[in-house]
């Protein structure tokens, strides 16, 4: 029986890999979490896995009195503990944020397969994490479903070189909004998602267009092309979930409904396809599919990812770590939604790139950059 660890279980990639596994009749047998500690003790009941952590250590001595039957760990150290314990053929990571990088690299060290959600580890440690996967022969398979999309169209197109990849977006929910209109987008405004429902944080990010900078970096890494090959379109469907196009001018896309648990389900299960319950696309109820280019002045966020990704070095790792402070100090209500950008704008700006092929160094730079915007947000407080 294939054995599964899932990072981030309380969160809302983690429960849908939960259902998966169930569905396939996968073994859970690690499960982690930040602070959700009764989310995590009702998933020991329900799964019982074998091994379990909660990072947030106050937390740690209520997680254990409700546990039983499970080896339970607590702390950052915990969490890799836990990854290691478990052993598993298949390490889910649906960590949100920087959180998650070092979670990645342990996992590539235990498990044959990383079905990877935590798109951030991808940005802020690129380089380092493909050289680790090449070098202990991790297959690295993306759960985020426009990678995943690539990936399934680049099958059996694996030695052709790819001329362009469409990275669709849906917009999020103020794809027609004008700049002076996103002056007055609230946090409740920015947490409603047309299309998906997801963590906190990625839903702000969707709507910024953020995300789909995150992406585009993603994409360069897992991929290996080059940043101008890759190319952003505004789909509102959200039924293409990304398109390759290759040198004889053809375009392979892959549609599907808007259901993250069928990229998670083929990041199990690839190379086979499984059958399963979730609903289907009926292709004759479609109607229009709309694709058109984002405007880049707009979602100043997207151009900002494209830059970062462009400069290379540590400066991604900087941009995501000040957008991950900007976000939560957004959703606390310190800073407006324009804000966002103009404060990660002002964290590159100070930025000198360094190398980055050091965990050590990586993690530097994100705290670094995390001081950084926090000074920033206080000053312009003020
Ligand atoms: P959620 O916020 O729903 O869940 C995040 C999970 O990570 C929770 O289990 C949370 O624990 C845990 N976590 C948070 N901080 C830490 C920490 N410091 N240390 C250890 N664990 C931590 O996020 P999502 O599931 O929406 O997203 C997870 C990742 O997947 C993100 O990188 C996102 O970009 C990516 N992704 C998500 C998609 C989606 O549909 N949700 C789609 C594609 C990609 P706790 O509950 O205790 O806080």
């Amino acid at each position: 029986m294939t054995k599964v660890c899932i990072l981030g279980a309380t969160g809302s990639i983690g429960r849908q890999a939960l259902e998966v596994c169930r569905e396939m009749g996968y073994s859970v047998e690690g499960v982690t979490a930040n602070s959700d500690y009764e989310g995590l003790a009702a998933i020991c009941k329900e799964y019982k896995p074998r091994f379990a952590a909660i990072a947030d250590r106050d937390k740690s001595e209520k997680f254990k009195d409700l546990v039983q039957g499970t080896v339970t760990f607590c702390g950052s150290e915990g969490l890799l503990e836990c990854i290691r314990k478990s052993n598993a053929d298949i390490t889910v990571n649906g960590i949100v944020g920087s959180a998650g990088i070092l979670p990645t690299i342990e996992s590539m060290k235990i498990s044959k397969r990383v079905a990877l959600a935590n798109k951030e580890s991808l940005v802020a440690a690129g380089k380092l994490i493909m050289k680790t996967a090449v070098e202990r022969g991790v297959e690295l398979i993306p759960v985020d479903s426009e990678h995943s999309a690539i990936f399934q169209c680049l099958e059996g197109n694996r030695n052709n070189e790819i001329d362009e990849i469409y990275l669709t977006a849906s917009g999020g929910p103020f794809r027609e909004f004008s700049s002076e209109q996103l002056k007055g987008v609230t946090r409740e405004m920015a947490l409603e998602h047309p299309n998906w429902v997801m963590g906190s944080k990625i839903t702000i990010d969707s709507a910024t267009m953020m995300n789909k900078g995150l992406e585009v970096i993603e994409a360069r890494w897992l991929f290996d092309v080059d940043y101008r090959k890759i190319k952003v379109l505004v789909h509102p469907q959200s039924i293409v979930h990304s398109m390759v196009g290759f040198q004889d001018g053809s375009i392979i896309a892959q549609l599907g409904a808007p259901d993250m648990r069928v990229p998670i389900q083929y990041s199990l299960t690839y190379p086979k396809r499984m059958c399963n319950n979730f609903r289907k696309l009926d292709i004759y109820k479609l109607g229009e599919l709309n694709f058109q280019a984002p405007d880049m002045k707009i979602f100043r966020c997207l151009g900002l990812a494209y830059e970062a990704g462009m400069e290379g070095n540590s400066m991604p790792c900087v941009m995501n770590a000040a957008n991950e402070e900007a976000v939560r100090a957004f959703l606390s209500g310190y800073i407006t939604f324009t804000d966002i950008p103009v404060i990660i704008e002002k964290v590159m700006d100070m930025h000198n790139p360094v190398e980055a092929d050091s965990i050590e160094m990586i993690l530097e730079q994100d705290r670094l950059a995390r001081r950084r915007t926090h000074k920033i947000i206080k000053e312009d407080l003020n």
